[in-house]
């Protein structure tokens, strides 16, 4: 297990807003895990990453240490319809692997980049499609028993974008096995490269960001609501509200996660005030000392 004193969390945030912690662990094994949780890390606390593609580093620097899947426990074994994969597996390389294999099931998460933990843990999904409807099994570590179960969707709570396990201090997600069908492998790929190509156009993917920064409320959608209130292009340092999507903000120059948060809360009060919506943050803030 590789263990990084002063870290740059920049590559490890989307966002690439500069922070460091003072320690950061970087697992291979279940093992390495049971290991950090339950010795080196027992009884304190600690920030677990994926790949990091839905968090805010609201600090500059972090003493509480960092436990860093983003392509470590990377495994993916494929059996029948049942594939296999470790929490730090990236979406993209699991949807090429059922694509190999011909299964279908996963074309959706192809464009959106993840671990299989933090999708687990998200509850990631899109075009109605979402990760509760592939999962057979969760094999997470119950930290406080320091015992490995294993649960299903319903056992994990997993609803719109939000899973039982987001209580990260309780609960480590450790591998996942999904329940895939067999397809037509040109099929499969051309529904992949299509999704990929539709969110290509509408997202902007020439800065850094972290998706949609809210939760849909119920019966409204958040885009629509940002440009009738004329907030794209809104800006605090270097973090704007995307003039191509309004439900992301894009990261342009320098800035902390400090002018990050202030400018999701100015949004909030504006739309508030316009339609007594709270808008709740789907990215995970990471504002422990
Ligand atoms: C361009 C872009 C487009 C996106 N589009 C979508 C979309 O269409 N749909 C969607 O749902 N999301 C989307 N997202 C958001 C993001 O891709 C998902 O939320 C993704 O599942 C986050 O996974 P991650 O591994 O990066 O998690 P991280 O950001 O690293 O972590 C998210 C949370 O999970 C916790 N966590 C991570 N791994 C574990 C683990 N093993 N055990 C316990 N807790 C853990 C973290 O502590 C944190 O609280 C998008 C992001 C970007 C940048």
């Amino acid at each position: 297990m590789k263990t990084v004193s002063a870290c740059d969390l920049t590559p490890y945030n989307s966002y690439r807003i500069p922070a460091q912690c003072e320690t950061a662990y970087f697992p291979d094994t279940i093992e390495d895990v049971l290991t950090l949780a339950t010795q080196t890390l027992r009884d304190r606390p600690y920030v677990l990453l994926g790949s990091g593609h839905n968090v805010i580093l609201a600090r500059t620097q972090y003493r509480t240490p960092f436990v860093i899947f983003n392509g470590h426990m990377d495994w993916i074994r494929v059996r029948n319809t049942q594939i296999e994969t470790g929490a730090g597996a990236f979406t993209k390389n699991l949807c090429e692997v059922a694509a190999a294999h011909h299964l279908s099931g996963l074309e959706v998460f192809y464009d959106i980049p993840s671990s299989m933990g933090g999708a687990v843990v998200m509850n990631a999904g899109g075009h109605g499609e979402e990760m509760a409807e592939r999962i057979a099994r969760i094999t997470y570590l119950d930290v406080p028993a320091a015992a490995i179960r294993e649960c299903d969707a319903a056992g994990a709570e997993m609803t719109y974008r939000n899973s039982r396990f987001q209580n990260q201090s309780t609960c480590i997600v450790l591998a996942v096995e999904l329940t895939l069908t067999p397809g037509d492998p040109a099929a499969i790929r051309e529904k992949m490269e299509r999704i990929k190509a539709e969110r290509w156009a509408k997202q902007p993917r020439e800065f850094p960001n972290a998706g949609s920064v809210f939760k849909r409320p119920d019966g409204r959608f958040v885009g629509p609501m940002i440009d009738e209130l004329k907030l794209k292009g809104l800006q605090v340092a270097g973090f704007r509200v995307s003039p191509k999507h309004g439900g992301f903000i894009e990261r342009t120059g320098p800035g902390t996660g400090r002018d990050l948060l202030t400018l999701i809360q100015t949004i909030q009060e504006r739309v508030y005030n316009a339609y007594a919506i709270e808008l709740e943050i789907e990215q995970r803030v990471i504002d422990v000392a």
